[in-house]
């Protein structure tokens, strides 16, 4: 038998990828890669009328930005597919009759109107949204209670039904979850759900177990004197609640020394309770990993690529809502958290998301990135922005100069496309209170100057700058603002004598004495 760990994301194409759902795939990436084991991606696609076009490939587009593909997918092939529900439809009916024949399960016939009058007649003060389950199961229209020669004559007359799990009464249900440690459920309070609908389709129920089973998500194998197992299965508290429903299917089809090990992960908090698409509108920051057009609603969700952040500090800073490595550490490369990530170290309480930090790990990574790492991408945020004729040299410096100063990879538009097109306006507002004659003769004395210089270095150009400045008893201070809004036209950008080194000789003086023509 493999003895590989296998573990799964098993996303369900109804919409954009939040920070939760990246963040369990990043988790099962983690844990995979550190195992050496299989990281599968399965589309859960079995509710057609949730299904929303482009959504499977843009969860696999962002997954691919990030950094954390699975090793098998509908994509990436493998030997367990198909990898996307709908087209397995055919292999789930035995398991439901399965569960039939062994008293677990019962057909179900009721109409939708059935269900109304159920939901109806049975509403009391105490229970306002009555279920379908033991209290309600023997008077309604269902192989558990209509005589067994008329549950035939339906189903052989061909007669609309589902199959619902027959929930057991008063049984405690418990199960041990790697980060939440004992939990247990009294099946009483669970409703019959149902595990194949009327199209023959599963539900999420029952697919979810028997491809985890099929997948080999589990598998249990007998060691030298006793029985191992490998098995994880992570995904989001949001979960839990159905857990039951699950551990039982285990229990019925497989054996429960087969089911996995549960991690159900925290939830992710915003400024008030749990992070939703809605907060980063309202709050102006990404939740999704890459930009989401809403198909029905044309409604545009910013996802943190466009928004500028580098696919390292992403995992970074997912990594981190929930987990720490024990220490005082924050920046990991993808390499040490695939070493370093226990799932066991993952907290229980929600992770509560700053995005203030967040911007804080992608300045550190700009930072700590090469140029050549952000040369393409910064080249593209320019060209995006209508910069042309980049020079590759220029581009280089430039990054080297400004990248400290950036905090999200946008900022290198504002802190660099005054080194690749010279100013239109200058803030003149700026330099003409304090603007004199002097200061006119100066700045033609500085052209003189920088005409005959032959070592355009920055600290050549600010020497000479202030030895002029002494002989015509003007303080550096006074002409250094006006200096930089010549080059850049505003307030803002590094050392100006950086900036006149990269612009080169010719650029900076046109720039100072088109600016001289503005400011006189
Ligand atoms: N299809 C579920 C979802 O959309 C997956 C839950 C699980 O991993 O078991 O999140």
């Amino acid at each position: 038998m493999d003895k590989k760990v296998r573990v799964r994301f098993a996303p369900s194409p109804t919409g954009g990828l939040h920070l939760g759902g990246m963040r369990t795939v990043l988790y099962n990436y983690l844990f995979a890669k550190k195992q050496g084991g299989d990281f599968i991606l399965r589309i859960e696609d079995t509710d057609q009328s949730r299904y929303v076009a482009g959504a499977e490939e843009y969860i696999f587009n962002c997954l691919k930005w990030a950094g954390v593909e699975p090793t098998e997918s509908s994509v990436h092939g493998g030997n367990y597919g198909p990898y996307r529900q709908s087209e397995r439809k055919e292999l789930y009916r035995k398991y439901a009759e399965q569960l039939v024949k062994n008293g677990h399960a019962y057909y179900a016939f009721d109409t939708p109107e059935d269900l109304e009058k159920m939901r109806h007649d049975f509403k009391t003060d105490q229970n306002p949204s009555p279920q379908y389950d033991g209290s309600v199961r023997m008077k309604m229209k269902n192989s558990v209670s209509l005589p067994a020669d008329e549950t035939k004559k339906l189903l052989s007359e061909g007669a609309r039904h589902v199959i619902r799990i027959k929930m057991p009464e008063h049984e405690t249900v418990s199960f041990t979850d790697i980060i939440r440690g004992d939990v247990s459920f009294d099946t009483s309070t669970i409703d019959d759900k149902v595990l194949l609908k009327a199209d023959g389709m599963p539900t999420y129920h029952l697919a979810v177990v028997v491809d985890d089973h099929l997948m080999k998500i589990s598998h249990a194998f007998r060691g030298d004197d006793h029985l191992m197992k490998i098995s994880h299965a992570f995904r989001g508290e949001e979960w839990l609640p159905s857990a039951p429903v699950h551990i039982l299917l285990w229990k019925y089809l497989f054996g429960l020394d087969e089911m996995p090990q549960w991690a159900h992960l925290p939830l992710i908090l915003g400024p008030n309770g749990k992070l939703s698409k809605r907060d980063g509108a309202k709050y102006g920051f990404p939740v999704f990993s890459m930009n989401w057009t809403d198909a029905k609603t044309n409604e545009l969700t910013e996802g943190f690529k466009e928004k500028g952040f580098l696919p390292e500090a992403f995992i970074n800073l997912l990594a981190l809502l929930g987990w720490n490595d024990g220490t005082e550490q924050e920046i990991f490369t993808k390499e040490e958290l695939i070493e370093k990530f226990s799932i066991e170290r993952v907290h229980s309480g929600g992770a509560k998301f700053d995005y203030e930090k967040a911007k804080w790990f992608n300045h550190e990574w700009i930072k700590k990135s090469s140029v050549d790492s952000l040369q393409s991408t910064v080249k593209n945020i320019l060209i995006e922005k209508d910069i042309t004729g980049i020079n590759e040299d220029v581009l280089r410096k430039v990054i080297e100069l400004v990248k400290d100063r950036c905090t999200l990879l946008t900022d290198f538009y504002d802190q660099s496309y005054f080194f690749f097109k010279s100013p239109e306006k200058w803030d003149v507002d700026a330099v003409k209170p304090k603007w004199n004659e002097a200061k006119q003769l100066f700045f033609a004395e500085v052209i003189r100057n920088y005409e005959l210089n032959n070592d355009w270095k920055a600290i050549t150009l600010e020497n000479s700058f202030k030895e002029i400045a002494a002989a015509n008893q003007i303080k550096p201070g006074e002409v250094l603002l006006p200096l930089r809004i010549m080059l850049v036209g505003g307030k803002f950008g590094p050392g100006v004598f950086d900036i006149a080194e990269i612009i080169g000789k010719e650029e900076t003086i046109s720039r100072i004495k088109k600016a001289l023509i503005a400011f006189a």
